[in-house]
């Protein structure tokens, strides 16, 4: 703001005042932003990480111990990438220099509340916490009463699961849009507002369902196909990284931690939701014009039940088909595929179809 008592200082002292002000600026560039620079990374986006169980070790896929999960909490603070809140999602999507972490847990069990909340608290880290309301207070689940008690924390989100986290994706629209609602009474009469954020059971969308979700007026939805979130992503389809015993090896969490965003301008088919006639996709993934190194992109996908190196056939220099060799024939088709950048940053697109019951 203008101050007219300057007019009247010394022009010493303005000029003492203009290095002070220099000094200020060095100084609060932040030691991400001088690395950023370095890197010449100017896109990062918000690593999503997905959790579940904590220590149940008799379920490898949704657990991680908790010793790893120490590991991993001191891993992100020794790279200096920081915790966002989920309050300030809005503003944090924005902020492209910055290496960043938004922590989520799926489900709400018992062991979250006694073996990782207790740390959280302690550390005051930020996560979303996303409930199904259906399964409060049951046998292995956390309480009403914990909720709300880990809700008053400002560092915390609970986010919506659904009621009854069924396999929605195979119920009609009417019959998803009658799930959420009810989710949503229970939220407001247990908690008394309702979440911005929503997370889809086990990650299964169809346009359907996504405009549901939209409807219904949450902000933000999350799957399960791996990446990294950004604000060009659709908010309403957004990707997280599972992490569980089996992939939460400490190598592949480091590399997780070293991916960007693969921004595109579209995806086809743009319904996720495939049965017998669609199956396998036509996959095209048009990239914008200014992506660098498209030539170093690499894709794997699952058709047939085996993971392979997808054959890629590049339409344009901008625009590549994936021509999977068969139909995805488990219940979700997967193509992940990554971009090595020249300083060990990777780009990271994941994309998962849900192949419809018969
Ligand atoms: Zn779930």
């Amino acid at each position: 703001m203008f101050k007219p008592i300057e007019l009247f200082l010394p022009v010493k002292f303005i000029i003492k005042k203009f290095f002070i002000k220099i000094l200020l600026v060095a100084f609060l560039l932040t030691p991400y932003d001088l690395k950023s620079l370095e890197n010449g990374v100017n896109d990062f986006g918000i690593i999503t990480l997905m959790y579940h169980r904590f220590e149940e070790n008799k379920y490898p896929s949704t657990n991680i111990k908790i010793k790893e999960f120490k590991n991993h909490l001191n891993l992100i603070k020794e790279k200096d990438l920081k915790f966002i809140n989920p309050k300030n999602f809005e503003n944090e999507i924005k902020n492209k220099q910055q290496r960043k972490i938004l922590l989520t847990i799926d489900d709400g069990f018992l062991s979250f509340y006694d073996k990782a909340w207790p740390i959280l608290k302690e550390l005051k880290t930020p996560f979303i916490l996303f409930v199904s309301t259906r399964e409060v207070g049951k046998r292995g689940y956390m309480s009403w009463d914990q909720i709300k008690e880990i809700s008053r924390y400002d560092f915390v989100e609970i986010g919506n699961h659904s009621h009854t986290h069924e396999y929605l994706i195979d119920l009609t629209n009417k019959e998803i849009l009658n799930d959420l609602q009810i989710s949503k009474l229970i939220f407001k009469e247990k908690l008394g507002v309702n979440s911005n954020f929503f997370s889809y059971p086990f990650g299964e969308y169809s346009l359907g369902f996504k405009k549901i979700v939209q409807d219904l007026g949450f902000k933000y939805a999350f799957g399960q196909h791996s990446g990294v979130v950004d604000y060009t992503k659709d908010f309403h389809e957004m990707p997280r990284f599972p992490i569980n015993e089996k992939y939460g090896e400490l190598e592949r969490f480091k590399t997780i931690l070293n991916t960007l965003p693969f921004q595109y301008k579209s995806i086809e088919p743009k319904e996720r939701y495939i049965n017998d006639l669609t199956n396998p996709p036509n996959i095209i993934i048009n990239f914008h014009e200014n992506l660098k190194n498209i030539n170093n992109i690499n894709c794997f996908s699952n058709e047939n039940n085996k993971w392979r190196n997808s054959k890629i056939e590049f339409l344009s220099n901008y625009s590549i088909k994936i021509n999977l060799e068969g139909k995805f024939t488990t219940e979700r088709g997967r193509v992940n595929c990554s971009l090595r950048e020249n300083n060990n940053f990777y780009r990271w697109l994941g994309v998962q179809f849900v192949v419809k019951e018969k």
